[in-house]
């Protein structure tokens, strides 16, 4: 007989039948009457399947009776009504294989709770709990989400470099890869390291974006896509940064920023509405246990228009507000977390698009305004979580390319490519990248980013 998934058994329409079902125990408590309930869990979903067994099972003495947490079993038996309340079907086992034990002086994850601190420290057991197990779930529905979204509107996905010779994509810090011996580094003339003895005979890294890439395919293809690792040497042990995280960049040619807002918001609105249609248990599960008014919340802006307001008069109505800033807002500045969660989730009471930033804050490839202090970039900022969504209009003209790329300091023939996309059939084009795990984070509650993602990788943490 195939193995059933739970999931599968607790909405079978069908009792009366003979299954099999295998997981890992959850509970055991053992009755009076000399039978055990067992809690078994197998991943495909949040809630456990109770099994009945019975001590005329005929290893019930040597192994049943003694299970313990963690423990894996093969169940056969007969799916039937419940007679105890909390469920509606339940297995009356007529056989149960111990595939292995657990001990319990040693399984970290006993009846007792852990903390999510503690948890982060067994990375390789941690999904077995509702809250990780929870969280993949809603991982990948939102993966396959992201996908279909695109698919759907004619978006091609595109595989972007993990590992490149850009050294300044202009977002971030970046990991070196290299396979000369550290210890043992030949230098040249100037005192650097000599890379043409390197891998790749020139200094490489991991990729901070796949924008400049992906733009080279909108300027062929017209909608693409990208959705991958990224890389971030930044010393942030905040709750919203990891050094290696994955994000979503879509980039449309013959599109300005107000294209490029409209599909952020169609974007998340979709996703939202997804999660709450395919994800109720575990949604239901972190509004209970991790986040409550999580589903109120998510139901009301997968409605909402978001706001959109520009970056000058957003920093207007900080200056104006009454509230204590660590920061003093003023023009100019770079937004801090509590600015943007304050228009969030203070001024706005929900998600807001805040467009127009001052060029000296922003990257090179962002269009000029014509007011010639400001880019046409675009941050999309959400309660709790502050900035979700970073994108802009790119500079389609090559002499304000050229400018704002010696401005920065950036010498353009290190950008031939780039600038190619500039001088044969230059295209009004706009993108953004959307955190991933910041958007798990969004839809789950879950407090810190550490706690989205299997195995988080953060400063002095691998
Ligand atoms: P922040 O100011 O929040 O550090 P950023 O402006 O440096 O982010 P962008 O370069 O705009 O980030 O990247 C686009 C998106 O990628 C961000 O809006 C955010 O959702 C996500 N992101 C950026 N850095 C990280 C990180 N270290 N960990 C997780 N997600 C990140
Ligand atoms: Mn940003």
């Amino acid at each position: 007989m195939k193995r059933s998934r739970i999931k599968d058994l607790l909405n079978s329409k069908e009792s009366g039948i003979d299954v099999v079902t295998a997981g890992w125990v959850r509970t055991r408590r053992a009755s009076k009457g000399g039978f055990s309930f067992i809690e078994l869990n197998d991943g495909s979903c949040l809630n456990n399947i109770q099994i009945l067994a019975f001590n005329d099972l005929p290893n019930y003495d040597s192994e049943i009776g003694r299970l313990h947490p963690g423990a894996s079993i093969v169940v056969e038996g007969e799916l039937v009504q419940s007679e105890g309340s909390g469920q509606a079907l339940e297995i009356k086992a007529a056989k149960i294989r111990v595939l292995g034990h657990a001990d319990p002086m040693e399984y970290p994850l006993g009846k007792q709770r852990i903390n999510l601190e503690r948890l982060r420290e067994i990375p390789h057991l941690r999904a077995r709990t509702n809250s990780f197990g929870a969280v993949a779930r809603v991982r990948d529905l939102l993966t396959f989400e992201i996908t279909r979204f695109f698919h759907d509107r004619g978006f091609l996905y595109v595989h972007t470099p993990i590992i490149t010779g850009s050294d300044c994509e202009g977002a971030g810090a970046m990991f070196q890869v290299t396979t000369l011996d550290p210890a043992n580094i030949k230098k040249d003339e100037s005192g650097q390291p000599d890379y043409s003895e390197d891998f790749f005979g020139q200094r490489a890294a991991l990729t901070v974006s796949g924008q400049l890439e992906g733009e080279t395919y909108a300027c062929a293809l017209g909608n693409i896509y990208t959705f991958g690792p990224t890389f971030r040497a930044e010393n942030s042990n905040t709750r919203r940064h990891l050094s290696e995280f994955w994000m979503v960049e879509p980039e449309m040619a013959f599109a300005d920023l107000s294209d490029d807002a409209d599909l952020a918001q169609d974007f998340l609105q979709h996703l939202f509405n997804a999660v709450l249609t395919h994800c109720k248990s575990d949604l239901e599960f972190f509004n209970k246990r991790i986040k409550p008014g999580l589903i109120e919340r998510l139901e009301r802006l997968a409605q909402a228009t978001f706001a959109r307001i520009s970056y000058t008069d957003a920093i207007e109505m900080l200056i104006d507000s009454d509230q204590g800033f660590e920061f003093d807002p003023h023009w100019g500045m770079d937004m801090q977390s509590e600015h943007e969660r304050y228009l969030a989730e203070e001024i706005f009471k929900g998600p807001v698009v805040v467009t127009d930033y001052p060029k000296d804050i922003k990257a090179f490839y962002m269009r000029r305004n014509d007011d010639g202090r400001t880019v046409a970039a675009m941050d999309v900022l959400l309660p709790e979580v502050g900035e979700i969504i970073g994108g802009s209009q790119r500079e389609e003209r090559l002499d304000h390319l050229i400018d704002a790329m010696r401005a920065s300091n950036l010498d353009p023939k290190n950008y031939t490519e780039y600038l190619d996309l500039r001088r044969y059939g230059s295209v009004p084009h706009a993108g953004f990248g959307l955190g991933f795990e910041r958007l798990v984070q969004f839809c789950t509650g879950m407090h810190n980013i550490r706690d989205v993602i299997p195995y988080p990788r953060a400063p002095k943490r691998l």
